[in-house]
């Protein structure tokens, strides 16, 4: 396979191994030269840049969504760039949860990130449903959790799955399509939190037939801290009202018409709220470009790639210390990075930040090591190895105490 490798184009922290992309991926030159562009715009035409400019701001939002609907496998009007993964996940609760007799629970898992849980409940109890209406899948390794698991908890009473595509903490893969039959059969709505998949593997989405998904595009998508997230809606549920419901959301052509009789649009975009945060999404305009060019299968085929170089270099060489690679192995259930256990995690984190390598920690003992397919490189994974080596040869670690800063 031909090497990819974007990494002149990104801002790569001076001095320092970044292996943190899958919290917040880097700044690029070509992000930040959008970004600009956008600045200028606004500073050129006032309120006319919703309409003049390389880019106008009123069809931003559907026109992103078109170029990412490559990267989650769906038809362009399926996928609109919008909202924030946590607002999102509460517009399609609202819209997809529809409690009937009988079948009122919204079944997630154990293991999730817990901002999808705290929606879940608000959703729950404005229907008024307790939290017993929330059943959760179990993991029994505290890591991963089996597919089988979640089918057999698809029982009668539930109404709704909502799942991760990739589980924030180990990085395991779940299989959507498989999930989504069986959901599916049992008559099941089912959609997926995509923030840890989008950008690092490839979907298929529309083929598998999921109803919807949702996701963040600051990780490894590299569009910024906070910038606008994304979701996907099946178009076999075009003709549905959404939950929620604002101006931008309108059938684009009647917008101004300012009625107070609500049109919406016929495609994702009548997910939406109010005025686009445009800068917010203005460094996807770049970014995405570079997605383009290299293809998601590739990107996907160096990330495995680099994920299993770091494994094997943390196999042979920290084998002396009580490291535990928590991940799947198998390249079909890992996803973009590595999940490391110790019981001196935390410390251990502080050590390799003040070497020079940002990792991320995770309570109570975990590092995730996310070597991105755009701007790593091998060597990147070599040295990350050997600067954990020296911590534990030198016991750099116990300078530090073994607790979590704020953000970790
Ligand atoms: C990063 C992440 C989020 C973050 O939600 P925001 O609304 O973007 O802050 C939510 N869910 C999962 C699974 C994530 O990985």
């Amino acid at each position: 396979m031909e090497e990819i490798t974007f990494r002149d184009e990104f801002y790569l922290p001076e001095g320092k191994i970044y292996m943190d992309g899958n919290s917040l991926g880097l700044m690029s030159v070509r992000a930040e030269k959008v970004v600009k562009e956008i600045m200028e715009s606004w500073k050129k035409y006032g309120i006319d840049g919703w309409t003049e400019g390389e880019d106008p701001w009123f069809t931003l939002s559907e026109r992103l969504g078109n170029r990412m609907a490559p990267l989650v496998g769906a038809f362009p009007e399926e996928v609109t760039v919008t909202g924030s993964t946590t607002s999102n996940l509460h517009q399609l609760t609202a819209t997809f949860y529809r409690p009937e007799r009988g079948r009122t629970k919204i079944l997630a898992d154990a293991l999730a990130f817990p901002t999808d849980i705290y929606a879940l409940q608000s959703q729950l109890s404005l229907k008024g449903y307790d939290e017993s209406h929330l059943v959760l899948a179990e993991s029994t390794d505290g890591h991963t959790i089996d597919e089988d698991t979640i089918i057999q908890a698809m029982t009668g009473d539930i109404s709704l799955v909502i799942l991760p595509s990739v589980l924030y903490r180990s990085g395991q893969v779940l299989d959507m399509e498989k999930l989504t039959a069986a959901a599916h059969e049992r008559g099941i709505t089912i959609g997926f939190d995509l923030s840890h998949s989008i950008g690092a593997l490839p979907h298929r989405l529309s083929e598998w037939g999921v109803d919807f998904a949702f996701w963040c595009n600051y990780k490894y998508v590299n569009a910024g801290p906070g910038s606008v997230g994304g979701l996907y809606i099946n178009r076999e549920h075009f003709s549905e009202t959404p939950g929620l419901t604002g101006w931008f959301g309108s059938d684009k052509n009647s917008q101004f018409d300012m009625e107070h009789t609500y049109v919406k649009a016929a495609d994702s975009g009548a997910y939406q709220l109010g005025t686009p945060h445009v800068l917010s999404a203005a460094p996807l305009l770049g970014s995405l470009e570079m997605f383009e060019e290299a293809g998601m299968e590739a990107l996907r085929g160096r990330s495995l790639k680099l994920t299993g170089y770091l494994m094997e270099q943390i196999d042979s060489r920290l084998s002396s210390w009580d490291f535990v690679i928590a991940n799947p192995r198998e390249e079909s259930r890992r996803g973009g990075h590595v999940y490391l256990e110790h019981p001196e995690a935390a410390r251990i984190t502080k050590a390799l930040k003040a070497e020079g390598v940002i990792p991320d920690f995770r309570n109570p003992n975990g590092i995730r090591l996310a070597p991105t397919a755009l701007y790593n490189t091998f060597e990147d994974c070599f040295q990350t190895v050997t600067k954990l080596k020296e911590i534990m040869e030198k016991e750099k670690y116990k300078a530090f105490k073994n607790e979590r800063d704020i953000i970790a």
